[in-house]
Order: C-alpha cells, then structure tokens, then sequence
C-alpha cells in the first residue's frame, strides 16, 4: 500500500471517533480543505462509544450560560443537517419540558426561563393550571409548574455520526479503524504524535476526543484530567395509555428522571442520573436500583403504573466535576487540544465543540465562547505529573 506523507504526517490527528472527534474533523474541513486529518479509532467500527448508545436529545434549558451558549451555537447545524447531508436523522424539534414539585425549582424554572429568553432561546413559563390542562396526563397533586422550550428536539445520534463519518471522509479524512492510541509523546512543551501499536504517527496538534477515556489517554501524556466515567441505565417502556405521539421530553427537576418518547412512540425511554452509580467502566445492568426510577415516573406521569418495561441498557457518560465540558489546550503541552467531559451532553453539543476546536486549531482563538469557563486548568486537578 502506498503511503503518502500526509497519511505519515498529517496536519491535525483526532484521537476517537465519535461524535466529538468527527464533528471537530466535519468543521475543520468546512473551514479548511487543505488540511490532512487521520483519526484513530480503537474499536473496529462506528459508534461502539458513548454517542451510539446516546438517546438523542437536544435541549436548551440549563441553569448555567455556558451550556444554553453551546445549544444555541449547535441549533443550525442540527436544523440544516438533512440539507446538508443529504441523509435522515429524524431530527424533530418536538419541546423540552422540565417539571418543577416544590417551590425552590419553581422559583428556578422562573429564574432560567427569564436567563433562556435573554439568551434569545424562546422558553415560556407554564403555571401549574396552564401545564396540567395542556398535559393531562401529569400528575395534578406534585407538580407546580414547569418551562417549555419548543426548540428541544430529537436526532438519531447513530444516522448522525454516520453522516459526519461520510462527509468527513468526502472531504479527505483519513479514518482508521482498530487503531488504539496507547501514548501521547511530546519533545519538551510541544506534542509530537502518537505511538500505537501498528507504529507511531507524527502531527503538530493532536486532539484528545476520546469520550469516557479522556483521562486515561491525557495520562499518557502526563496530563491529570478531571474526567470520570459514569454508567447510566436507559429503561425502554411501552407508552404509557396517555400519552400522545410525539410528546416532549420530559425532566423532572427533583430527581432528574426523564421520560424521552421514541419516534416510533410505540416505547418510551425512561432514565436519569442514577444516584448509585459510581465511576467505572463497568456496562452491567443493575436491576436493582429500577425500584427507585419507576416510582419516580409514577410520581410524574400516574398512569406510568400499566406500563412494560420491556429491556434496559446501558451506556457510559463522560463527566467532570462541574458538569461543564473541558475545551482548550492542555496546560503546558502546546498541540494538545482537549475536547472533554460533555457530561451528558456531548451528543447536543457536537456541533459547537467541532466549531470552536476549529477555531482554537485555525485561528489559535475563538469569538464564540469564553474560554475560560471551558479551560482545563479551570480545576485544580489538571496538573501535570512528575515523569
Ligand atoms: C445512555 C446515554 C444517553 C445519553 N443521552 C444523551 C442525549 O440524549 N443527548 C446528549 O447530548 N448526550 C447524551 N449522552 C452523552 C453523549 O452520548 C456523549 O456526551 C457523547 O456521545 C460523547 O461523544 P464523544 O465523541 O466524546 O465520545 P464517544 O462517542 O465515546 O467517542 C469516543 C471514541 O474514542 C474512542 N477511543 C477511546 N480511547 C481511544 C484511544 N486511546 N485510541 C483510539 N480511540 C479511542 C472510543 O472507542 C470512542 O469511539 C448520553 C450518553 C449515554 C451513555
């Protein structure tokens, strides 16, 4: 096979690709077609990370700036995506509501739907007798009220990634599969490539997009991230009687449950932050903590007491401390771009961090965030090891 010297050196190497690697990958492209990329890949196919097991909302109303900024930022690209790519996603913009059972979230819901609109993210305010008459089937003694945004929306996360793995490599990208990453090397403050086990490759700007395994790869480069790896289960339930097709998501503040209709609306997946998960990479299903998010649907949505509970299964999120994803070089490793910790929300937030790391990459800068609130040595931890 030949081997061009772009394959040997490329410009910029993506480590990971999922929707973060491959959307950063999309959007360098899109602003610089001379640019070579070559992603690596460890599994031997698509979407075997968290983005193919992702449930596919997209949402807007956060009680912090920063994340409302990145769902904005991304809202284009999800609304333009069957154009542009020719391809179906299912993208519908079916609303977000987030439920409020005692006052202290009421008075939340009121503060972020007044931050929302500032914003420019349209967000109305639903009072307990206004949201219990547009949806009936919420339970009428628990709930005082809640926010509706109707641009929260769904997309298949899978027709997505293999949308962008098409586009990307339209645009020249080198994908390769089955190729693992196992070492960041660098010569003094500057990284130098990639060592894996098929043999090293040499890049100025590496870019860490590797999920739930962001700390363990930025360990080889000496780098502590604040990273962790968080199992979530996802229950598929048959719908519940009331509930009409395409309803909005539903949160519920207290406890984080959410009801999430498929586009089929012939099941519903229920889930939420699970309180007994700890950090790991473990995926087995953990019956026993089911008790606890069926009560809490039962507690918003009464009738959810007939419903099945056909399977469960589960995936693993990517989190930092703050809930805020890591954007930015690494401290003292000049090339090395970190694009971690989405918390929950890498799937809703692809689009943006694609568009800034480009910018970081291009331009060294970018206008459409402050960096700071993203920058990894914003945490304690990130501390460079002793090698
Ligand atoms: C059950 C569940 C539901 C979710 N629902 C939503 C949702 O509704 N909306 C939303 O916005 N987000 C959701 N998320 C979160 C979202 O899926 C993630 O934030 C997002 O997919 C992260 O994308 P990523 O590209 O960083 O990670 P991944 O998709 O995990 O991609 C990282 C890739 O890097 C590869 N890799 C790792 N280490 C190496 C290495 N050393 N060398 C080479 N390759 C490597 C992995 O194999 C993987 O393919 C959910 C997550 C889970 C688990």
């Amino acid at each position: 096979m030949h081997i061009s010297n772009k394959q040997r050196k490329p410009d910029i190497i993506i480590i990971g690709a999922g929707i973060i690697g491959l959307s950063i990958a999309y959007h360098i492209l899109e602003a610089d077609p001379k640019v070579s990329i070559t992603i690596l890949e460890k599994e031997k196919m698509l979407g075997l990370g968290s983005t193919g097991i992702g449930t596919g909302s997209i949402r807007h109303r956060f009680s912090s700036s920063l994340p409302r900024r990145l769902s904005l930022l991304s809202r284009g690209f999800f609304l333009n995506f069957e154009d542009v790519f020719e391809t179906p996603i299912e993208y519908s913009e079916k609303g977000g509501l987030m439920l409020a059972t005692h006052p202290a979230l009421w008075d939340q819901c009121k503060l972020t739907a007044e931050q929302a609109e500032a914003d420019g993210i349209p967000m109305k305010l639903l009072e307990q007798e206004e949201l219990l008459t547009k949806f009936p089937y919420l339970d009428r003694d628990r709930l005082l009220g809640g926010t509706f945004c109707p641009w929260d929306a769904y997309a298949d996360p899978y027709a997505v990634l293999a949308a962008l793995y098409a586009g990307i490599r339209r645009k020249g990208a080198t994908v390769e599969f089955g190729r693992e990453a196992t070492k960041v090397i660098s010569d003094g403050d500057r990284v130098k490539g990639v060592q894996t086990r098929q043999g090293t490759i040499l890049s100025p700007f590496i870019v860490n997009a590797t999920g739930p395994y962001a700390s363990q790869l930025a360990a080889t480069a000496g780098i502590e991230l604040p990273v962790q790896p968080f199992r979530r289960q996802v229950y598929v339930c048959t719908n519940p009687i009331d509930i009409p097709p395409a309803n909005p998501l539903m949160i519920d503040l207290a406890t984080g449950f959410y009801l999430h209709q498929e586009v089929s609306a012939k099941t519903v997946l229920l889930g939420g932050t699970d309180q007994y998960t700890w950090p790991g990479f473990g995926e087995e299903v953990d019956k026993s903590v089911a008790e606890d998010f069926f009560l809490a649907a039962i507690e918003i949505i009464p009738s959810a007491i007939d419903i099945k509970w056909l399977r469960t299964y589960t995936g693993i999120c990517e989190q930092t401390p703050d809930f805020l994803p890591i954007i930015g070089e690494a401290p003292d490793l000049n090339g090395f771009i970190l694009a971690n910790g989405f918390s929950g929300h890498g799937f809703m937030h692809a689009p943006a961090a694609g568009s800034i790391v480009a910018d970081l990459i291009l331009k060294g800068r970018t206008e459409q965030i402050d960096l700071k609130l993203v920058h990894p040595d914003r945490f304690d931890k990130v501390l460079i090891l002793e090698s």
